[in-house]
């Protein structure tokens, strides 16, 4: 078998949760698990959190379906809403809570015929202007939605644009023009990401909604993980397939971009981008191979990596080679790569196989 795993530490997971949950003490949270739950695995991940989350958030019907699958009472949010409005009934079927963006699915819920009301979330386009409605909007429809045999619910819901950035100006304005609606007597608010549960208690109103934090990598460039009292999630393991001596000015991969500058040792590692390792990673990347950091040499080639092990002359073929996780931090390799640990995670492939640690 190739030695190539994303073992998945649902321990962790649960503790991240519990993290999120003791930064707001009495709120409640839905956990982000969208995209597969970061690429962890929606239904392990919503196992896992079986007992103690208060709620799950998706970013499709599909997704909802899954985790309804897997959880016959937790609320479930749509965070997206229903992309067509033939999607209303089996939001309702499914119980879900659901977002409700824009004037066309606002006029699309009222005109339906659903088997029970629905929680609605109003979402506030409060600065980001990527989905939402104009605070006065909000205000010309809260009687209007009030009043609707649709909806059980009403609620308040908006997002960050730039929580991650510490102290940026637009979260105070995004914050204020939320504050703002709170005269209207909505049934539950919802306005924090992971970044703001962090850091923005002020933002924590009744619901949270963590993504990254669940899974270990931090939201913010400018503090770490494990400063943050968060526990990495996943481990993408390989292994030393080959080791080679490499003389001064021979090169290494394709392109020959990466030449010796003095006798190396390169070893070849089973993991490439058609695994999800970013192909834009540059030389200097780091990896952790035998208990010890050392670079990425040269592009990454589809199934496989080159590293630099000059200076770990112990390295043999069969050593365990971590990309990042348990020993790496995520957020290291992504900053090197010119990236997040949100798109790293979510786009570690298929065929790399999960191993789940309870
Ligand atoms: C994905 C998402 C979140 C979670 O964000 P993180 O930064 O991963 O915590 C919260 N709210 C909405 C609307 C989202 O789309």
């Amino acid at each position: 078998m190739r030695p190539l795993v994303a073992t998945i530490d649902l321990a962790a997971i649960r503790h991240n949760y519990a993290v999120a949950k003791r930064c707001a003490p009495g709120r409640q949270a839905f956990a982000v698990v969208k995209a597969n739950a970061y690429g962890h695995g929606v239904r392990e991940v919503v196992s896992a959190l079986h007992e103690e989350a208060d709620g799950f958030a998706v970013a499709s019907l599909e997704e909802a379906a899954e985790v309804r699958a897997m959880h016959g009472e937790a609320r479930i949010l749509l965070l997206e809403g229903c992309f067509a409005a033939d999607e209303l009934p089996m939001a309702a079927h499914l119980g879900l809570d659901l977002v409700v963006q824009g004037a066309e699915q606002i006029e699309a819920l009222l005109a339906a015929e659903l088997s029970r009301p629905l929680n609605v979330w109003l979402k506030l386009d409060s600065g980001m202007h990527r989905l939402g409605l104009a605070p006065v909007a909000v205000r010309e429809l809260f009687p209007r939605l009030r009043g609707a045999a649709q909806v059980a619910e009403l609620n308040l819901l908006s997002h960050f644009a730039c929580a991650d950035e510490r102290g940026h100006s637009l979260t105070e304005v995004q914050l204020e023009c939320f504050l703002d609606l709170l005269d209207l007597d909505f049934d539950q608010r919802s306005l924090a990401n992971s970044a703001a549960v962090l850091m923005i208690p002020a933002a924590h109103m009744d619901w949270l909604r963590p993504g990254i934090m669940l899974y270990g990598a931090s939201p913010f460039s400018d503090l770490s993980a494990a400063e943050l009292g968060l526990k990495p999630a996943m481990t993408l393991s390989a292994q030393l397939i080959a080791v080679r001596e490499v003389a001064v000015g021979e090169s290494v991969g394709y392109g020959a971009g990466w030449v010796a500058e003095r006798p190396s040792r390169i070893g070849t590692v089973s993991c490439g981008y058609a695994d999800g390792y970013p192909r834009h990673a540059p030389s200097g990347t780091p990896l952790y191979v035998g208990g010890r950091r050392a670079a990425l040499a040269g592009r990454v080639s589809m199934d496989m990596l080159s590293v630099d092990l000059t200076d770990l002359p112990e390295a043999a073929v069969g050593d365990a080679v971590e990309l990042w996780g348990a020993n790496l931090p995520i957020d290291e390799v992504a900053h090197a790569a010119g990236t997040i640990g949100y798109e790293l995670l979510t786009k570690v492939t298929a065929r790399v196989p999960r191993r789940y640690k309870a």
